[in-house]
Formats: structure tokens, sequence, C-alpha cells
């Protein structure tokens, strides 16, 4: 029997991992998503590679009129920064990527994602879940979102939130029902209590959004069992996860790093609950958009055909360039990056807490982030012992709108990352593109701002 260790150190038998059925996504798909009808030119184009076949299919440009010869760019090596390796995409390379491509990605790096998959969450190819790479993840969350939900369903959303999905759900008039995270992630008490007590003859939400790994605001990453606890309740309450993880390459933390819901699932009786987002903005560029999609093949069918009828496809080129430079990297490179890449957002965040620590002591409160880019924090904004009683009472909206713009900097209230907007005392900050010398300045200029609150 086949077996490979999960992230967890589990024995996983692959021979027999159970996946759940084509037709139980049928439950799953919106009005919208059962609607679309498949491309008729975009579901003929793998055909048009049949070595004989001639095509009239497309209406493919010519590529010989095209300007381009070739595409060459610098990069850092991965072992040593300082070194640049010169790449060039040409040839048939280059031809596929000035060229419309397959609606789910170019199948060059469609191929070494799956290889990424593989080695970092235990998912072997052909095992009932594939790749559709997008314009960045968000660009597939919201297609996925599309896919699944109608107006007026309930979805979960972890509470605070990631403020780009608030819309989404908001615009495709969804219940949004709010489930309370801490330092440890999901509150899977509160979650089993919301779908213990879920109003009979209500359908029940169909999926939950969560962002695991150092989350957008909060910064918490979800502990182990506490991905298990969700997990089960997935199965138990029958919705799907959707598993939005851009900071995963961004964990610092001293523990061993939490295999994902991706991997996790592979302990479930049955696969397939799991749709995952994996995003490059934070790695190799924000602005080439590059995330992808690992799930089970009904739901990224779904999303492919809202593509084939939006945008068409993620741009050729820019997947042909990253291809050439991830190839070129190997998997060890890669591994070596991100883990660069982390050690330096880990380094900013000690940074930050420093000067937090020297100015915000007794004036907010807030957990030591183990991945991503931001510190939530808690504003005090009087001495009254209720302040405490009442964790969450007290408004950060008008420090942060008004006085802290005044003394000079910038950030986040809150209410921006609750669903249904009301006051909180939470901040978020970014400590992403901060230089040091500017932080201490950043958190004195806070600190006053919340004292003139305080007096005021
Ligand atoms: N999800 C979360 C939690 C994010 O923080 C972001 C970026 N701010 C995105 C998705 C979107 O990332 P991308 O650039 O891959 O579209």
């Amino acid at each position: 029997m086949a077996a490979t260790s999960d992230t967890n150190g589990t024995s996983i038998h692959h021979d027999a991992i159970k996946r759940l059925p084509d037709a139980f996504y049928d439950d799953f798909l919106s009005d919208l998503a059962k609607e679309r009808k498949p491309s008729a030119i975009r579901s003929l184009f793998p055909l048009e590679k049949t070595p004989g076949l001639i095509s009239l299919l497309a209406g493919k440009p010519n590529a010989s009129t095209f300007p381009f010869t070739s595409l060459t760019f610098n990069a850092r090596s991965p072992i040593n920064p300082e070194e640049e390796t010169t790449l060039t995409v040409s040839g048939d390379d280059l031809a596929q990527g000035l060229q419309y491509g397959d609606t789910a990605g170019l199948k060059a790096l469609l191929d070494w994602l799956h290889g990424l998959q593989e080695r970092n969450h235990g998912r072997k190819s052909g095992e009932g879940w594939r790749i559709s790479i997008g314009s960045g993840s968000q660009d597939l969350i919201y297609k996925a979102v599309a896919a699944m939900v109608n107006p007026g369903d309930s979805v979960l959303v972890e509470s605070p939130v990631y403020a780009g999905v608030i819309p989404m759900f908001h615009s495709l008039h969804c219940n949004q029902i709010e489930v309370n995270t801490d330092s440890q992630g999901i509150q899977s008490a509160s979650l089993r209590t919301i779908l213990e007590q879920w109003p009979e003859g209500t359908p029940k939400p169909k999926v939950l959004y969560t962002v695991p790994y150092g989350c957008n605001p909060t910064g918490m990453t979800a502990t182990l069992e506490r991905r298990k606890e969700v997990l089960k309740l997935a199965r138990e309450h029958n919705f799907i996860i959707l598993e939005d993880d851009p900071y995963f390459y961004l964990y610092y933390g001293k523990a061993p790093r939490y295999p994902s819901y991706f991997a996790l699932e592979l302990e479930e009786p049955e696969v397939g609950r799991v749709l995952r987002f994996d995003s490059l903005s934070k790695i190799l560029s924000a602005g080439i958009r590059i995330g992808f999609a690992s799930g089970p093949e009904a739901l990224l069918k779904a999303i492919d055909q809202h593509t084939a009828t939006s945008n068409l496809q993620t741009s050729s080129l820019t997947q042909a360039i990253v291809f050439k430079l991830l190839d070129s990297w190997g998997y060890e490179g890669f591994r070596i990056h991100t883990e660069r890449v982390s050690a330096f957002y880990a380094a900013k965040r000690d940074v930050f807490e420093r000067a937090m620590n020297k100015y915000l002591t007794g004036l907010a409160e807030w957990s030591t982030p183990e991945a991503g880019m931001f510190f939530w924090f808690k504003l005090r904004l009087n001495d009254t012992p209720d302040a405490d009683a009442h964790a969450d009472s007290g408004d950060s909206a008008a420090v942060i709108r008004t006085k802290a713009v005044e003394k000079g900097v910038l950030a986040l209230p809150g209410t921006v990352f609750l669903p249904n907007g009301r006051a909180t005392p939470y901040v978020r900050a970014s400590f992403s593109l901060i230089g040091e010398e500017d932080v201490d300045k950043a958190i004195q200029r806070l600190r006053d701002a919340i004292l003139d609150a305080r007096v005021a």
C-alpha cells in the first residue's frame, strides 16, 4: 500500500483514500453555476493538440504577427539573493505565452504546482483533485463563491474576516454568519453551537470561509486542534471549507508548521470538502497576479466555466514567466526563497512589537502573530474597570480615522473587517512595508492619538 507522511507525521495510505462522488457537489453548486454551459470553443482546445488534426477551431491570432521575439529578465538566486540569474522565455514557451491558452492554466505551470501541493500538502495527483490558475487568488475566491451560493443562502465567515470577501458575499445577497475567532483560530465550540442550534427548516450553510495562517486582519494562525475540530464539523454539518491561505509561506512561528485543511482532510473518511486557495502575491509578486485553487473537479469546473465567460483565462505571459522562474529554482529553490521571505517578515514583526511594547503598553492589547504581516490590537480607550469586563466595547474608528491621521499615521479600524460593520476597539496595522527607522515614529503617533482620545 502506497503511504506518505503528512506534515503532521501521520501515515497516509493513498490506496485507501476515498473521495466524495461528483454527484455530491450538485447540492453545493449555485443556480448560476448550474446554468452555465461549457464554452463551445474552449472545451475543444485540448483536441487541437491531437497529432495530425488540422484545426480551424479558434479565433487565435497568428503569432507571427506579434512583435515580441524573446523575453529576458533577471531574477535573484534563492540560494544567494546577491546573485542574479538571467532567464529567457523564447521559442515554444514564448509562443504559448503570447497566445490564448487553456482556461485552467498553462500546463507546465499547473504540473509544477501539482508537484508543490504534493510536497507541501501530501496530495497526490490523480486522487480526485486538480488545480486552476487565476488572476490572483481573489479572482478564484470570487468565482468559487459565485459558483456555490445563491442569493439568500447563509455562509459561515470567520470574524473578523478579510475585508476583500465581505463585498463578495454582500453582492451575492448572502446571509453572513460570523464565527468568532481568537488567537488560536476559529472558535470551534462557537461554530458547533451555531450549527447545532441552526433553526429547523432553514437551509444550513454550504461554506465556511477562513484564512488559517497569519490571518488578515487578526494575524492569528489556527492551531492543529482547532483545524481538526472545524474539519470534523464540516463533515457532521455538511459544508465546504474555503481555505484561503495566502500567508501559508509566511509562517515564522516556533512550532512546526500545522498541516493545511487540504492536507488534514486526507485523514477524513472521504476527501473533497476543502477548496484551497494559494497565492503567489506575497512570495513572488503581487502585480504578476497569479493565484491557484486546488480542490475537487466539480468545483473547479464551475470556476473554469466562469473564467471562460469572463476573462477567458489568466495571462499566458505571466504564467510563462512564473513557470520559467519556478522551473529554474526547482522545489528546493522555492523552499529556500519562501523561508527567506518568512524570515524577513519575522524580523519586521519583532521590530514592530518592540516599539509596541515600548509605547503602547497599557494603551493596547494584542497577541503576537506567528505568520503574515498584521498586528491586530485592541485599544484601551479608558481605564474604567468595565473596559476589560466588556472585552470588545469601544470604537477605534474615530481615533484611527481622524486623530491618528492628524498625528500622521494611517491604519485600519477593525470595523471594516466585520461583515455587519459594528463598532470595535480593534485596529489592524500592517508591518510589511515600514522601514525600521520609521517604526518608533509610527507607534509613537498611534500612542499620541490614543492618549488624545482618552482625554477627549
Ligand atoms: N485573501 C487574503 C486573506 C488576502 O489578504 C489577500 C491579499 N490582500 C487575498 C486573498 C488576495 O490575494 P491575491 O493577490 O492572490 O489576489
